[in-house]
């Protein structure tokens, strides 16, 4: 008889794959401010004009409010602007060693 002890919490369970993430993944990553979802979407806020980081530590804003986009650039052209605070057309601080250019919120390539 096999036993499954090893029963391991999903950290981070969708994150590595935003084909997987459904809107509710997103909404959860915003309420957790997850860093590792920086890279995957941006939101952004119908009452404010402006566009964060799932990370931002600005205050929350409603959910009803929110919309979520794959890049900057997306949110951008719906009218946003970047949130001062996240800056999220910026460079991911993660991402500081490698040299990107402005296009720092460029789409996620699907990795096959
Ligand atoms: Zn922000």
């Amino acid at each position: 008889m096999t036993s499954m002890t090893i029963e391991r919490e999903p950290v981070l369970p969708v994150f590595m794959n935003p084909a997987l993430m459904n809107e509710d993944d997103r909404w959860a990553a915003v309420v957790r401010r997850a860093p590792a979802a920086d890279r995957l979407f941006c939101y952004s806020v119908r009452t404010t004009g402006v566009y964060c980081r799932p990370s931002c530590a600005s205050r929350l804003p409603r959910r009803e409010n929110v919309r979520f986009h794959r890049t900057c650039a997306d949110a951008a052209k719906a009218g946003f602007r970047p949130c001062k605070r996240c800056r999220p057309n910026g460079p991911l601080p993660t991402e500081r060693r490698t040299s990107t250019t402005a296009d720092a919120c460029r789409p996620v390539e699907a990795a096959a």
